[in-house]
């Protein structure tokens, strides 16, 4: 829960405000109609604050005064103004508020509250300025320090390289382009060979009036460009609208990725990440195992206590492999069937796959249900394919459900039946 400051004079702003409020459960809003009121609140709580939202025109404080006082508390300052002006506008985004609002429609609130959401992920957000002009540095750093982005400084090339290899945790490098050594069109296209825009968004800088730069840079990997002098607005609008198109990016690939019912690997991300394990294992000659599971009478948990349940099932099932297997690749390959690849031996994975099955009983899907079931089959490779494996694994799995269900099968039995089950 984030308080937020909120200091505006007009009884039909605050009715907007306070029905707002209500739909976002995770702020708190604290009303005050004058500075005065404010003042107080600020001189004995101010840290209680994430953030404020403040009107201009007060009956104690007609000119603005409010944002110096927001501002002395280092506190994110939202502007909401009756009247536009631009020359209070470019005062006002100076000063370092994080954007100056018009109440005009719904659409301004909507505004509003968007950057408040904005700005709790903006916390998490690491930024590397590399930029040689110590003022140009220290303005991109004001500006975007009263958006709460984490950020970080480079007065090169080189140092930001260096940087950006020891840290690879950074979400957005703003790069000028002329800076001594490396510049920042050298630097962007030697990051692109290894990083990825979802790795790293680029942003290029350059005095440079040269339309054709601006070109070259987005060509050779940057996410976008900013042309020098700019004005505070276009670098926050800028790094908010490239980061806002990296968390797409990120979004997708994880819905491409991730089951979304029971946030493991789905089918396609299992084989790949599994694929690569086994390269890997290979190549330092490490065993792989791998199991197969699946429930036992599933459809009768959905015929008896309906889908919701069977789904909270499966959504059980999948919160207890991942405590009991943390470290190990696990996948919902389809409907109630899941897959381990781990680095045990056979017998190990199998004997805690039967500790596994003690702690079902863990699982409430549906009141008065009996405890969840499942069978697995388990198989260690000598160097196969993972088709193999799986298949392997599989047949042990239906060897599992025919001697009765609620077991793990390690081997197969004698050949003839083994043909006669695949
Ligand atoms: P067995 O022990 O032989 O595996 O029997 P079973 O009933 O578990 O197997 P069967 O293949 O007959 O049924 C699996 C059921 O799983 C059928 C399907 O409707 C259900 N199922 C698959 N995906 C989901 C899901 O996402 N949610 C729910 N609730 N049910 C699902
Ligand atoms: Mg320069
Ligand atoms: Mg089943
Ligand atoms: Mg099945």
């Amino acid at each position: 829960m984030r308080n937020i400051l909120v200091v505006e004079d007009s009884p039909l702003v605050l009715k907007i405000l306070e029905s707002m409020f209500r739909q976002q459960a995770d702020l708190q809003p604290l009303f005050c109609a004058s500075m005065a009121e404010a003042q107080v609140l600020l001189e004995t709580s101010a840290a209680l604050f994430f953030a404020a939202i403040v009107d201009l025109n007060l009956p104690d404080a007609e000119n603005g005064e409010i944002v110096d006082l927001v501002l002395q508390y280092q506190l994110p300052c939202i502007v909401l103004t009756g009247s536009y002006n631009e020359q209070r506008r470019e005062e006002m985004l100076l000063k370092g508020v994080v954007d100056y609002v018009q109440k005009e429609n719904q659409y301004s609130y909507d505004y509003a509250f968007r950057l408040l959401h904005r700005l709790e992920r903006n916390r998490s957000i690491k930024i590397l300025v590399a930029e040689d002009s110590q003022a140009t540095r220290h303005l991109i750093r004001n500006v975007l320090r009263s958006h709460l982005y984490q950020i970080h400084e480079a007065e090169d090339g080189e140092q930001a390289l260096r940087i950006l290899q020891e840290q690879p945790d950074f979400d957005l490098l703003i790069t000028d382009h002329s800076m001594p050594g490396l510049s920042g069109f050298a630097l962007t296209k030697l990051l692109r060979q290894k990083l990825q825009r979802h790795d790293l968004s680029i942003v290029g800088l350059s005095a440079d009036s040269k339309g054709s730069l601006s070109a070259q840079f987005i060509k050779h990997g940057a996410d976008d460009f900013l042309r020098k002098p700019f004005c505070p607005e276009e670098l926050t609008c800028r790094v908010t609208s490239t980061l806002e198109r990296r968390e797409m990016l990120k979004a997708l690939q994880r819905s491409a990725q991730i089951d979304s019912l029971t946030n493991l690997y789905n089918r396609r991300a299992f084989y790949e990440q599994a694929g690569q394990l086994l390269q890997a294992a290979e190549r330092s000659q490490r065993p792989v195992s791998v199991a197969m599971l699946d429930l036992d009478l599933f459809k009768q948990i959905n015929d008896n206590y309906g889908h919701a349940s069977g789904d909270a099932a499966l959504i059980g099932f999948a919160g207890l492999l991942q405590q009991a297997f943390g470290q190990t690749l696990i996948g919902r390959l389809g409907g109630e069937e899941f897959a381990l690849l781990s680095p045990l031996p056979a017998p190990q994975l199998s004997a805690q796959l039967d500790q596994l099955r003690g702690q079902c009983a863990a699982v409430a899907y549906a009141p008065n249900a009996p405890s969840l079931s499942f069978s697995a089959g388990v198989y260690q490779g000598h160097g196969e394919e993972l088709g193999t494996l799986l298949h392997q694994a599989d047949l042990r799995l239906y060897q599992a459900k025919r001697q009765g269900r609620g077991r793990c099968c390690l081997n197969l039995e004698a050949p003839a039946d083994a043909s006669a089950i695949a």
